[in-house]
């Protein structure tokens, strides 16, 4: 019999985690039952309440989405002038500033964690500075005790777009915890999904009131409108899914660093592959594995990008091309790639492969095979 080669089924970098339908159906039925979709329902107040005590957190205001989260928490403490962040991110970090009609300030990035160089802040300020928006980039936190001491020298607030950073603990304390503000997404391709949806964590109760205001138009109460809110409310349907997955987050996030793992021991012995290391002392979430392939690999980024894809396995260059050259960021002072060495040449080294829970060890070993022989 002649042999055929039969197409491989498609590898995506993520696939949303989706637990067993029939465990969602009673879900649906109440609300059904109760007619309650939206509008800060029961499910609502249970997922703030479950999601905080899972996070460790005080507080958290749940969204629509986490960029509807972003251009909120810059509302709540009106944020103006200029913001310092990050070109090395996902798009919304820099166009909720845009949003808000902020002039946005790129700072370089620590090549090793990929985060905002703290030492690269201060000389970044000026009179119109009023906040920091860094990014903890594939979970991995920044150095959150050297950017509150720069905020606290220069009166700055600081808000973390914590995109990535669901459930990541550092010395047993959540890293959501720190800053004015910070955000969630929970986006489909996160690792902890709602269809779509985010959060603002917020330190106290009074700014979570003035935040849950805010994203329902701005109503106070019935009658009472204190600020141009935005609709950014999540539907009951989202809440009830983010309830469902908190019961199978631990065994996703086991998956995970069981894949991460494999992943780090395959290419542990080539020098020209590196893969990001989480500090010691961190509680993880393996959000991301972005592996960095250096100039001196046999085959270039690019080269091993355009491989896997003749695999059918679809790696993504998280994050390329950095936000700095978007045409409407690449005119600013603050964009030129001079000033920005480490983020650009990351963003030329970086792909991110394949993790999520449900990756199977045969299509891994696969994948890392492909990779392992352009190393040859
Ligand atoms: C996903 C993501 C967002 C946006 O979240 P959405 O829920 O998709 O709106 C913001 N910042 C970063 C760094 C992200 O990765």
């Amino acid at each position: 019999m002649p042999t055929m080669t039969q197409p491989q089924p498609p590898i995506f970098v993520t696939e949303p985690h989706l637990p067993p339908l029939e465990e969602f159906l009673p879900y649906l039925e109440r609300i059904w039952a109760s007619k309650r979709i939206t509008n800060s329902g029961p499910f609502h107040h249970q997922l703030e309440a479950q999601l905080a005590a899972y996070l460790g957190v005080d507080h958290l205001s749940l969204f629509a989405n986490g960029t509807l989260a972003l251009v909120t928490a810059l509302q709540a403490l009106r944020i103006g002038g200029e913001v310092i962040t990050t070109p090395y991110t996902f798009a919304a970090t820099a166009h909720s500033l845009l949003w808000n009609n902020i002039k946005p300030v790129f700072v370089d990035i620590d090549p090793d964690t990929c985060n905002l160089d703290p030492e690269r802040i201060e000389e970044a300020i000026t009179p119109a500075t009023t906040a920091i928006l860094p990014v903890h980039c594939y979970g991995i936190p920044c150095d959150v005790e050297r950017i509150q001491q720069i905020a606290d020298t220069y009166g700055l607030k600081v808000i973390y777009d914590a995109a990535h950073a669901f459930g990541v603990k550092k010395g047993g304390q959540s890293i959501l915890r720190h800053g004015d503000l910070a955000i969630l997404s929970f986006h489909a391709t996160k690792v902890f999904n709602t269809f779509e949806g985010g959060a603002i964590v917020c330190p106290d109760a009074k700014i979570k009131q003035r935040i849950d205001y805010l994203k329902n138009f701005g109503f106070a109460d019935e009658v009472t409108v204190v600020a141009p809110g935005i609709n950014g409310k999540m539907n009951e349907v989202s809440a009830a899914m983010g309830l469902l997955q908190l019961k199978h987050i631990d065994q996703a996030l086991d998956n995970r660093a069981a894949i991460y793992r494999r992943y780090q021991q395959a290419f542990s012995g080539c020098e020209t592959l590196r893969v990001l290391e989480a500090p010691a002392d961190l509680d993880w979430n393996h959000a991301y594995c972005p592996l960095f392939v250096q100039a001196d690999h046999p085959v270039s980024r690019d080269g091993l990008y355009e491989r896997l894809k003749a695999h059918n396995i679809h790696a993504r260059r998280y994050f390329y091309p950095l936000i700095s050259s978007f045409p409407m960021y690449r005119g600013l002072p603050s964009a030129a790639s001079r000033l920005l060495p480490n983020a650009t040449r990351i963003a030329e080294q970086v792909i991110c492969l394949p993790i999520y829970p449900s990756l199977s060890t045969d299509d891994q070993e696969r994948l890392i095979d492909i990779v392992l022989q352009t190393a040859q």
